[in-house]
């Protein structure tokens, strides 16, 4: 069932990336498992892909089985439960729960990639996460000896700030493919609904240089708690809270004078300080050092260590 060398930036929002060794879209358990088999007897570690919308694929490619989710469909259980498979689009989602008036995902109007993925970076906007409404979590250990769907509720997901305990495990070098979530929503006013999803998409659209191929912010916006007195004064206009008190990235970036910084085909946005566009045909080495020298200058100038949010592989 794996294609050989099959180009990554094809499946890459930052359209930047070699070929995976090898690579299969996935939609049953049972591919998913068989995909896994061949992996090991291949000897090839597993990567498992989303979107691609928040990652950075090396140039060389991947020496590895890449296991692409397509698991598909949302199906409505009682209580206003929703089911969701981990492929699906976030905005695919967010379709179907205006055509259904369901309220709770308004914050991820504009959100790229899928609800894998979401749940995955435990992404967040506008105040809201995507483990706000999450009751439970299906996944499968691909690494196992004998792989098992196992059900885990929100407690075991473990969610922080754009983390889980998915995400953790996978630095730790565990496989675990997110096969589907469950969701508890509320019923709402379609035209409310809608009208408060388009909000933020228009606000994204306004903000971010959605024109140029891009993996969202770079860095984790920076806890306002662990700023000295002298930078919380210096920042205190442009403080939010998302979901807690936070300095965004963005205002240090722009503050330090670095928007249209280069280096090759890779700068960091004038529209958005904290996205790093591949305005050029940029490569991943590019977007790398260019990270690097952002970070780097940020921490000479105020002494913050910037975290990426963003996963380069
Ligand atoms: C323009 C733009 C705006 C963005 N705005 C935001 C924002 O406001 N808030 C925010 O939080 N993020 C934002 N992002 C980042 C990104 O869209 C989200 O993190 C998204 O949820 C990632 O989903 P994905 O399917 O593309 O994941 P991918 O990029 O494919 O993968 C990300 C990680 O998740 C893992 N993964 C993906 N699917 C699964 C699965 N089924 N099982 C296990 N692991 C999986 C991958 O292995 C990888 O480590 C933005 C990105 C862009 C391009």
């Amino acid at each position: 069932m794996l294609e050989e060398n099959v180009y990554l930036s094809d499946h890459s929002n930052f359209k930047i990336g070699g070929p995976a060794k090898f690579f299969a879209l996935v939609k049953t358990e049972g591919e998913a498992v068989q995909a896994a088999r061949e992996a090991k007897e291949k000897g090839l570690p597993i990567f498992i892909l989303g979107g691609g919308t928040n990652i950075l694929i090396p140039d060389e490619g991947l020496e590895a089985v890449v296991i692409k989710t397509g698991f598909g469909g949302i199906s409505l259980e009682e209580g206003n439960k929703l089911r969701v498979g981990s492929g699906v689009l976030v905005s695919d989602l967010l379709n179907f729960c205006i055509e259904n008036e369901f309220s709770g995902f308004e914050w991820a109007g504009g959100l790229p990639g899928t609800v894998g993925g979401a749940v995955f970076g435990n992404a967040g906007a506008f105040g809201g996460e995507i483990k706000d409404n999450l009751l439970s979590v299906k996944a499968i250990d691909l690494g196992a000896e004998k792989p098992k769907m196992e059900t885990y509720d929100h407690g075991q997901c473990c969610f922080e700030y754009r983390n889980s305990f998915f995400k953790k495990n996978s630095l730790n070098g565990k496989r675990m493919m997110i096969l589907e979530v469950l969701f508890q929503m509320q019923k709402g006013n379609r035209e409310e609904i809608k009208e408060r999803i388009q909000e933020k998409i228009d606000y994204r659209e306004s903000r971010q240089p959605l024109e140029y191929p891009n993996i969202g912010s770079i860095f984790k916006n920076i806890s306002w708690d662990s700023l000295s007195g002298e930078l919380q004064e210096k920042f205190k206009d442009v403080k939010k809270t998302d979901p807690f008190d936070v300095l965004p990235t963005a205002a240090v970036i722009h503050d330090a004078g670095l928007k249209e910084m280069r280096v090759g085909g890779a700068m960091v946005s004038p529209k958005h300080p904290n996205f790093i566009i591949n305005f050029d045909r940029a490569t991943a080495k590019e977007i790398n050092e260019l990270a690097n020298k952002v970070k780097e200058k940020i921490e000479e100038m105020y002494g913050i260590e910037l975290e990426r949010e963003v996963i380069f592989l």
